[in-house]
């Protein structure tokens, strides 16, 4: 999974981009808070770097926003102001860390491995379940060796699932993960997306994973019958 850079100077933007990119993480670029909380896969991301002072809603006011939706996604704020009040300000908004410019971007690598493995995310981490293995880190699922390819929302719900196996995720859950916020979302949308999702990850492969609850939710799991 992505992380997101919420930053409006773009030359900083590139830099902390090919920074990540360089040390193995796949990063994703956006120019305001506003921006940000318009994303339908706000909350799937791994992690996000977030600059205090961006034009519209500030940084810590995007990050308070996102914690009220109940999201715990890691956050790092990068900030030209390091005083020790504006750190707790940031803290206290529901950052998990704080860094001030300037900064080398090596340093904000290792705080985004100590965020993301914290938060349980960590990069070196692979799920197998049957034949099915999952590679965050490169954003992969396989079956059998053979590459299953999956448009954005498909795989916000599968990260989801995987990450739950086992157990059963409401739909409810599921609309929050691929489609946002809001959740309000026709429910033939969703069953459709759900359709094409098993077309992909089940139909081809003799052992089926995902089980559907009808009017629960969605489950992954080793000996799922229809
Ligand atoms: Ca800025």
């Amino acid at each position: 999974m992505p992380i997101l850079i919420v930053e409006d100077e773009s030359r900083t933007a590139q830099e902390l981009r090919s920074g990540l990119e360089r040390s193995g993480f796949e990063a994703v670029v956006t120019e305001s808070g506003e921006a940000a909380l318009g994303m339908p896969q706000l909350t799937a991301f791994e992690a996000m770097v977030v600059d205090v002072m961006l034009p519209g809603i500030s940084g810590l006011e995007l990050v308070k926003r996102l914690r009220e939706t109940g999201s715990r996604v890691p956050v790092l704020f990068l900030s030209a102001r390091g005083g020790l009040e504006d750190r707790l300000l940031g803290l206290e908004m529901g950052g998990d860390d704080y860094l001030a410019k300037p900064y080398s971007i090596l340093e904000v690598v290792a705080r985004l491995h100590v965020l993301t493995r914290r938060a349980g995310r960590d990069h070196s981490e692979r799920v197998e379940v049957a034949d099915l293995l999952w590679e965050p880190e490169a954003r992969r699922i396989t079956r059998s060796g053979h590459r299953i390819d999956l448009g954005p929302k498909e795989y916000a719900i599968m990260s989801l699932l995987l990450q739950n196996r086992g157990k059963v995720v409401p739909r409810r859950q599921l609309i929050q993960a691929a489609w946002g916020l809001e959740g309000t979302v026709d429910t033939n949308a969703v069953d459709a997306q759900i359709l094409r999702l098993r077309r992909k990850v089940d139909d081809p492969f003799p052992v089926k994973l995902l089980r559907t609850l009808r009017g629960v939710g969605l489950m992954l799991d080793l000996d799922a019958s229809r």
